[in-house]
């Protein structure tokens, strides 16, 4: 579904993707859990679009319910990953970054892993990079949920790509639970700092991308964060 010119918001079981359709660049904002990438592409098919059409995909962070289908999308495209620095390294090791409960976080580095990309295959970005996509894609490190999280805002187009820093899950604006965030004072920052830019659009990694709020409703949840 289009949620703002040339950006389309994927719903991949759990989890959100998007596509930003530019041709000649095609790029993918995160890739779901595993075996996903069949959604994406038959999205991407009815667009009248193929898997080797896709240019780029970008990271916001290594949970595996974002990079989990990297591995398979990178092999099928041949599409160029980008990620921050430390989200490559966990990519390619498939592994997750720390951020759960002790004993969830012990099953998930024991049990759980993703397909992974190696390294050398990943362009590293970081804080103040503009990518060339939407008019200017500017790269925001927001760590918090994750230490290896960045957001994407594009100030021509008015949206944000914000990852797991900020969520829709009970259909409100709100950052991540405190049980898996790894720090809840750089959460608070980060969401403040992403509230500040205003978005028309808040492109989240769960729940409904929000096209419909008020400046007025962002003042008040940034307010709120900024008293607790
Ligand atoms: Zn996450």
């Amino acid at each position: 579904m289009e949620i703002a010119p040339h950006v389309h918001w994927v719903e991949t079981g759990g989890s959100n993707v998007y596509l930003v359709i530019e041709p000649p660049n095609i790029v993918l904002i995160d890739t779901g859990m595993p075996r996903q990438q069949r959604t994406i592409f038959d999205y991407l098919r009815q667009l009248g679009h193929q898997p080797t059409d896709l240019s780029h995909i970008l990271v916001t962070h290594a949970d595996m319910d974002h990079v989990g289908s990297l591995a398979a999308i990178h092999k099928a495209s041949g599409a160029q990953v980008l990620a921050g620095a430390s989200s490559a390294s966990l990519i390619d090791q498939g592994k997750s970054p720390k951020h759960m409960p002790v004993i969830v976080q012990w099953i998930i580095d024991t049990f759980i892993h993703y397909g992974a990309v190696p390294q050398s295959q990943i362009s590293v970005f970081k804080e103040g990079d503009t990518l060339p996509f939407l008019g200017g894609l500017q790269v925001l490190a927001t760590p918090g949920h994750t230490l290896d999280h960045f957001s994407f805002f594009s100030p021509v187009v008015g949206v944000l790509f914000v990852g797991d820093a900020l969520n829709t899950r009970d259909g409100r604006i709100q950052i991540t639970p405190p049980r898996i965030t790894a720090d809840k004072t750089a959460a608070r920052q980060s969401a403040i700092r992403l509230l500040e830019l205003s978005p028309a659009v808040i492109a989240c990694g769960h729940g409904t991308p929000s096209t419909n709020h008020t400046a007025d409703e962002l003042m008040q949840i940034f307010n709120g964060l900024r008293q607790e």
